[in-house]
């Protein structure tokens, strides 16, 4: 027993680096001819044909992520999609990722491997190859940093900065289930540290858990407005709350909003663990974060190519700047959006 826990738990240093890089990459197969060649010289050669997109994310352990209530394999699928999200915001494909890691003794070759096998999951999932990397050693913690590139033609990319006055603000899914994911994982873990026999009860919170540990990208979306042949006149993900990323693009465009309560999508299970937090399910969606989503405008003549897809809501239109950002309450009261922001909610 005591010797089988010891074989399923290989130490970093008896692999070395060079190693642990082969161990980790050695199985990748690249699917891009734009991907001249990944992992295994100084840099990877890519030839693009289009526009290049480029997003980066660092993600610290103790600061972005939980390892005692976070599976190292979700973290790697997560990190990876948190960075394609910001891609299909700007109404791209990405192609290519790297993936830079710092590691503390800690962890073991076997805890690398899940994280590894999170990343590839993600890269299969979206068609993304994964080129490159950095791979060092941290003093304590985990440490990862996710480059995604990606492409477009000019002519489709979507800035923050396009929406204009009397366009129809959209937004895909449903809000503020993650952050609750967040909620109901914090409370077990201080469960668990009372009491460490207790098992987590999260089946009442599948979909909310779900949503905080293994988010997916809109890639969906982006292929759907693809297809119907509408292009967004602004766009955005949503990884910070609604009110957020709404006022970035009335700021970025130079214009106000008129946002109405009643239209922002909540999942059912959202609406009934609200109540059981006795929370706000709009402060929720409003205020909360990492649903990523898409927030995007279009002009009134698409509504008629996106009008009752399930996937895609309409919430409100915007305004000219002076009207500021604006949100109408069930009870038809209009109250001014502020930027929370999901750390101002998660600290305060
Ligand atoms: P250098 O010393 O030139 O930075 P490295 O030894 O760090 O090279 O990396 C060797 C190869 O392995 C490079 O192609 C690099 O992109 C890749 N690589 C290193 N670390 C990782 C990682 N964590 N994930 C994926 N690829 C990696
Ligand atoms: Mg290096």
């Amino acid at each position: 027993m005591l010797e089988n826990k010891e074989q399923s738990r290989t130490s970093l240093s008896e692999l070395g680096e060079f190693g642990l890089i082969d161990h980790l990459t050695g199985q990748i197969r690249l699917k891009h001819k734009s991907s001249v060649k990944g992992v295994g010289d100084d840099c990877a050669v890519l030839k693009p044909g289009e526009h290049v997109l480029v997003t980066t994310d660092l993600l610290i352990e103790g600061v972005h992520f939980d390892l005692s209530y976070t599976p190292l394999k979700h973290l790697g699928y997560k990190a990876v999609v948190v960075n394609l999200s910001d891609v299909y915001a700007m109404n791209g494909q990405p192609k290519q990722i790297t993936v830079s890691i710092a590691v503390s003794n800690r962890f073991t070759l076997e805890a690398l491997e899940e994280l590894y096998a999170g990343i590839h999951l993600a890269c299969e999932a979206y068609g993304v190859d994964l080129v490159g990397g950095d791979t060092t050693s941290s003093t304590k913690g985990l440490l990862i940093s996710i480059t995604a590139i990606g492409e477009a033609k000019k002519e489709d990319i979507v800035y923050r900065s396009g929406a204009k006055k009397n366009d129809l603000v959209v937004v895909t899914g449903d809000l503020g289930a993650a952050y609750l994911g967040l909620q109901v994982l914090e409370r077990e873990k201080q469960v668990f540290m009372v009491n460490p026999n207790s098992q987590p009860d999260l089946e009442n919170y599948n979909y909310l858990v779900e949503r905080q540990l293994k988010p997916e990208a809109r890639k969906d979306v982006i292929d759907l407005l693809k297809k119907l042949e509408v292009k967004p006149t602004s766009m955005m993900d949503i990884s910070d709350g609604l009110s957020s990323e709404l006022l970035h693009i009335c700021k970025q465009s130079g214009v106000g909003c008129v946002i109405y309560e009643n239209k922002i999508p909540l999942d059912p299970q959202v609406i009934a663990t609200c109540e059981e937090f006795n929370l706000v399910g709009t402060t929720v969606a409003m205020n909360g974060g990492e649903d990523y989503e898409l927030l995007f405008t279009i002009d009134q003549k698409d509504f008629d190519k996106i009008k009752g897809n399930p996937n895609l809501t309409v919430i409100g239109y915007i305004t000219e700047k002076a009207e500021g950002s604006t949100l109408i309450t069930r009870s038809e009261q209009s109250i001014p959006i502020e930027a929370q922001g999901w750390n101002a909610l998660k600290n305060g």
